[in-house]
């Protein structure tokens, strides 16, 4: 008699905890609807960036003086700066500069060592492409002065 007793007991603190854990979940369940979704309708939302974002890289055709640091500081030994020797000033003149992005790490590695601070990184990240060879950007597409979501119009920038 006293066994059963017991194991009436037993049964009925295992039901008292396994309907607490069901409890608790449906409470885990039950915030939900109350959170704000963290998803945005992109392309007509767009999250901002944080201040230290790695996006596309800025480049300053004029402040550059072909040193190629940002060379050998890369992991993959990437940007391909193409100079002369100026003999009459004895100095290296930059003829042209490129990143491919589509193998670039956003490291920052070459921003962080570039000697003249020519190099900076936007918060730019919309840089899909159909066809990989246009993620090469020359000196030209990198000194392109950053789109900013903040200004612009067509979508509602959202606060990640
Ligand atoms: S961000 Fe990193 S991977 Fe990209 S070019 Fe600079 S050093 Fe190389
Ligand atoms: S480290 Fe800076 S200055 Fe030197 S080659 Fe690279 S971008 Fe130009």
């Amino acid at each position: 008699m006293i066994t059963t007793i017991i194991k009436f007991k037993n049964y009925g603190q295992q039901v008292v905890e396994a309907a607490k854990y069901i409890g608790q979940g449906f409470a885990v369940t039950l915030d939900h609807p109350n959170r704000l979704p963290t998803t945005v309708q992109y392309p007509y939302e767009k999250n901002l960036p944080s201040e230290r974002f790695r996006g596309r890289i800025h480049f300053e055709f004029d402040k550059c003086i072909a040193c190629e640091v940002c060379v050998r500081a890369c992991p993959i030994n990437l940007p391909v700066v193409d100079w002369t020797f100026r003999k009459d000033i004895k100095k290296k003149k930059l003829r042209s500069y490129s990143i491919d992005f589509g193998v670039c790490i956003f490291c920052g590695n070459c921003i962080e060592y570039c000697p003249t601070n020519c190099l900076s990184m936007t918060e730019e990240y919309e840089l899909s492409s159909y066809d990989r060879h246009e993620l090469n950007y020359d000196q030209t597409s990198l000194g392109r002065v950053p789109v900013s979501v903040l200004h612009d119009v067509s979508v509602q920038s959202v606060r990640i």
